[in-house]
């Protein structure tokens, strides 16, 4: 069975082709500049490599024709014919209350999609165009949709509700959802895996540390309690967005700066995090560079979110009744999976509870590994995410 896994952003699409027989790439490529001037599409297969293609893209329906032309293309394709592509699992950003699970797509999915574009409005517009061309373009093929709300759907309310007029939650669904689902799901499975249990006996706190960083508290396999909120501004400090700040700051900005909503807005959404601390970059690389040569503002900007990191992981054992009931603490994503100084420097804020890492197992990027040392409280675990296959997996299940 093959499936086509497609992730819409706003300008951007990515997709991957996966055989699910051995789980192998088929293809993949990613699609940038939608409706912008500069399209491009960088599309690759094992055999044949990168092939770009620069063509101007109006909008999504555009950019899947040249994605589905660039699949069964006899020179740099992967199949023959698109009826070779037996389902497409779409990547939703935002499911609401909704839906607690992927489900496959039918016109009441399709309708709850689009009561949800409040809660998301820059994300779930774009999904729900690639939902309707790859439908136009691939009929025969079944379509999924697998939510990035939907793993946090069992946290309990002592953790989703906010200290706003109770109110609000009832009239606008004001709470807190969470992100990166289908992330901390999947790396929840890997660590059962690897530590010998059932997954609904498994009892973790995953750390997804990339440009956007959210951390989640997992009991007996399920999301208990998860540090983004309404929105993926909340939580920890990210690249470019701020994560949690007192909420009077923004009254605070728009008076002394003489700033719009707007304006303040896109300050903390864009020009915040370790890139508004550090002045340097949003990219964790070039941060690292930069406090490497001494820039203090940099150092800084890794010890805010190193600490913050260590906090919410903190705050999370309290959900357990004893430390011993913690099977492990995963680290993934860009930094999680690649950066060995945030990981000991985080494993060492936390050294108050009898975490310790290994500092020869830490030394590793990319791969499955136990980092902690024999004598750690909680075990530390490395394990690279893998959100597409996570995709391809629940829309297999779902298509057959
Ligand atoms: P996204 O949220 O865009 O999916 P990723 O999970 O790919 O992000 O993470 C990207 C971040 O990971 C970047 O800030 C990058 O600098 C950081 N990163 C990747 N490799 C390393 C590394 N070896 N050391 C430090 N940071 C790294």
């Amino acid at each position: 069975m093959n499936i086509l896994v497609i992730n819409c952003g706003s300008s951007s699409l990515k997709y991957q082709l996966i055989n699910m027989k051995d789980e192998s790439i088929l293809a993949k490529g990613l699609v940038e500049r939608i409706g912008i001037e500069g399209s491009v599409v960088k599309h690759k297969t094992p055999q044949k490599g990168e092939h770009i293609i620069k063509e101007p893209l109006k909008d999504h329906k555009a950019a899947l024709k040249i994605v589905m032309s660039s699949l069964v293309d006899k020179e740099y394709g992967a199949i023959s014919s698109l009826d070779e592509i037996d389902a497409v699992g779409h990547r939703v950003v935002h499911g609401g209350e909704d839906f607690a699970q992927s489900v496959p797509i039918d016109e009441k999915v399709m309708e709850a999609i689009d009561r949800n574009i409040d809660l998301a409005p820059l994300h779930n517009p774009p999904n729900i165009m690639g939902i309707e061309a790859c439908k136009n373009l691939l009929p025969k093929a079944k379509q999924v949709a697998v939510f990035d709300t939907a793993f946090h759907q069992t946290m309990p309310s002592v953790n989703y509700i906010y200290a706003l007029p109770y109110e609000e939650y009832e009239k606008h669904k004001i709470r807190r959802y969470g992100f990166h689902g289908t992330s901390h799901k999947y790396v929840t499975e890997r660590a059962a895996s690897i530590l010998g249990k059932n997954v609904d006996e498994v009892n973790l706190i995953t750390c997804h540390l990339g440009n956007g960083s959210s951390i989640t508290a997992v009991k007996g396999g399920k999301s208990i309690d998860t540090s983004m909120g309404l929105t993926p501004l909340e939580g920890l400090p990210m690249g470019t967005r701020t994560g949690n700040i007192d909420p009077a700051i923004i009254k605070f900005l728009m008076d002394k700066e003489n700033l719009s909503i707007d304006e303040v807005n896109e300050i903390i959404n864009k020009k915040s995090g370790v890139l508004g601390i550090s002045g340097v970059s949003s990219d964790f690389r070039d941060i690292e560079n930069a406090a490497e040569k001494g820039n203090e503002r940099a150092k800084l900007a890794l010890d805010i979110f190193e600490s913050s990191v260590a906090k919410f992981v903190a705050s999370y054992l309290t959900e357990f009744d004893n430390i011993s009931d913690i099977d492990g603490i995963v680290f993934t994503a860009g930094l999680g999976e690649n950066a060995k100084t945030t990981r000991a420097n985080v494993a060492k804020k936390l050294s108050v509870f009898g975490i310790k890492i290994d500092e020869n197992a830490n030394d590793v990027r990319g791969k499955e590994r136990i980092i902690s040392s024999e004598d750690s409280t909680i075990p530390l675990l490395t394990i690279p995410t893998n959100e597409e296959l996570m995709i391809a997996k629940d829309t297999m299940r779902l298509a057959k």
